[in-house]
C-alpha cells in the first residue's frame, strides 16, 4: 500500500508517498507561497530519481495545492503512481491533539471536530493543518485519512511531570500544562535507538536529544515517555535557533515594562528574536555559521554554542535521575545528526554516567551509528530521525 503523507502549514505543504511494505520513499516534495504571489511546487521522483522539478504555478488555496501534487504524482513522465487509487491512505501530521489524542487516528467528522476544539492551544498551526485534511477529502473522496499527532507520543507522561504549579483553575478550566512537542520523532528515535542498541524497548532507559532548529528532550522509559522539555508550546526547555527556551517568567512583565511593549510582543522575541540567534550577537542561527565563528574566536558564537550544549547535558542529568538511570542516549534532528562538535561538547558534560565519546566515530555522518567507545557505560547514537516514515508507519496501522 502508498501512503501519502502530509505536513500542512498556513502557506506551505510538504507531502511524500512511501510504500508501506517496503518502506521506500516514492516521492516527495513542497508548495511554497501558497495564497500569495509567485507560489511554486517542488517535486522529486525518488523511485527513478529522475531529479527535482520547480514550477512556479499560481496556488490561491490548498484545495489547489493538492491538486497539482496529485497531477504530479500521476504525470505520465515524471509520476510514480498510474492512478490516484494506487494510495491507499493519507497520514497528516496534527501538530496538537491535546489531552484528546493520546496515539494516532482514523480521521471522522469527530474527530476534525476534536481537533479544533484544542486548536487554542496551538492557533497558528492546527487550523492550517486542517485546511491540508479538508482539501485531501475533498479531491480524494474515500480514501482513509489518519491524523498523527506531534503531543500523543507525550500523552504517558505522570502529572507530576505534566503538572505546572500554578492555580489549579489553569488547568481545569483552559488545560494549561505541559503537553511537548516532536513526538513522531522521539517516538520513531527511541524505538530505533532501542533496536540498534538490542534492547527490549520496553525495558531500556533511553533518552532523546532532538537537537534541529526546535530542540526538544525526552526521556521515555519501558517503552513510555516520562518527561519531555517543551510545554504548553514549544516555547520551553531547550535553546534554541530563535527561541530562548526556559527562563524566570518574571522577565515577561520586567521587559515589556523597560521597553514599553506588551506580553504578547515579548513572547513574540521569546519565540523569535532569541535562542542561539541572540546569544550569538544576531551572527545566526545556524550551527554550520555558529560552529565556524566558534572555531574562528567570535566569542558571541562561542557563548551560544556552549550555553547551547550546557542546557542540553543539564536537561539529560535531570531525565537521568527521573529515571533513575539511562541505558542509551541518542542525539537526533539537524543539529544532532550533522554536529560532531556540538555531540562532542555535549558528552564532555557526562564523564559521571560512565559516557565516553568515540572522537572517530562520532566525526561520521551516518544514519545511525554509535558514537560511545566500546567501554563506555551508556550506549551513545547518532540516530537520523524520519518523521514522514513514522507518520506512513502508524497510517498504515490504522488502515491496511
Ligand atoms: P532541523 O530543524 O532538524 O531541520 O535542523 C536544522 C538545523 O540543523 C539548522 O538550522 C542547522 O543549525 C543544523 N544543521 C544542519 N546541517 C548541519 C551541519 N552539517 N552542521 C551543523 N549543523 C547543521
Amino acid at each position: 500500500m502508498n501512503i501519502l503523507v502530509i505536513n500542512c502549514g498556513s502557506s506551505s505543504l510538504k507531502f511524500q508517498v512511501i510504500n508501506a511494505e517496503s518502506e521506500k520513499l516514492l516521492a516527495k516534495g513542497l508548495c511554497e507561497r501558497i495564497g500569495m504571489d509567485g507560489s511554486c511546487i517542488t517535486y522529486e521522483n525518488k523511485a527513478d530519481n529522475t531529479g527535482k522539478e520547480f514550477n512556479e504555478i499560481p496556488m490561491p488555496d490548498h484545495n489547489k495545492a493538492v491538486s497539482l501534487v496529485l497531477s504530479a504524482l500521476t504525470n505520465e513522465k515524471t509520476g510514480v503512481l498510474k492512478s490516484l487509487s494506487e494510495i491507499g491512505a493519507v497520514g497528516h501530521r496534527i501538530v496538537h491533539g491535546g489531552e484528546k489524542f493520546t496515539s494516532s487516528v482514523v480521521i471522522t467528522d469527530e474527530v476534525i471536530e476534536a481537533i479544533k476544539e484544542v486548536s487554542d492551544l496551538a492557533p497558528l498551526h492546527n487550523p492550517a493543518n486542517l485546511i491540508g485534511v479538508d482539501a485531501c477529502m475533498s479531491l480524494m473522496p474515500g480514501t482513509p485519512m489518519v491524523a498523527v499527532f506531534d503531543t500523543a507520543f507525550h500523552q504517558t507522561m505522570p502529572e507530576k511531570a505534566y503538572m505546572y504549579a500554578l492555580p489549579l483553575k489553569y488547568y481545569r478550566d483552559y488545560k494549561v500544562r505541559r503537553y511537548g512537542f516532536h513526538g513522531t520523532s522521539h517516538s520513531f528515535v527511541s524505538k530505533e535507538a532501542a533496536k540498534v542498541a538490542g534492547r527490549a524497548y520496553d525495558d531500556c532507559k533511553t533518552i532523546v536529544c532532538h537537537l534541529g532548529n526546535g530542540a526538544s528532550i525526552s526521556a521515555v522509559m519501558n517503552g513510555k515517555c516520562v518527561d519531555t522539555s517543551m510545554g504548553l508550546t514549544p516555547l520551553e526547555g531547550l535553546i534554541m535557533g530563535t527561541r530562548s527556551g526556559d527562563l524566570d517568567p518574571a522577565i515577561v512583565d520586567f521587559i515589556a515594562g523597560k521597553e514599553g511593549i506588551t506580553a504578547t510582543e515579548v513572547t513574540n522575541v521569546l519565540n523569535k528574536k532569541s535562542g542561539v540567534f541572540a546569544l550569538s550577537d544576531g551572527l545566526s542561527s545556524d550551527f554550520r555559521d555558529l560552529e565556524d565563528g566558534y572555531k574562528g574566536g567570535n566569542k558571541y558564537a562561542k557563548l551560544a554554542v556552549d550555553a547551547f550544549c550546557y542546557r542540553v547535558a543539564k536537561y539529560i542529568g535531570s531525565y537521568t535521575a527521573a529515571m533513575n538511570g539511562v541505558d542509551v542516549i541518542a542525539f537526533t534532528a539537524g543539529i544532532g545528526e550533522n554536529s560532531a562538535f556540538v555531540r562532542e561538547n555535549i558528552m564532555a558534560y557526562l564523564g559521571y554516567l560512565g559516557v565516553a565519546c568515540d572522537k572517530e566515530e562520532n566525526a561520521k555522518r551516518e544514519d545511525i551509528h554509535k558514537i560511545s567507545t566500546a567501554d563506555s557505560k551508556v550506549l551513545v547514537y547518532s540516530i537520523a530521525t524520519n518523521e514522514e516514515l513514522a507518520i506512513a508507519r502508524e497510517t498504515y496501522e490504522l488502515t491496511k
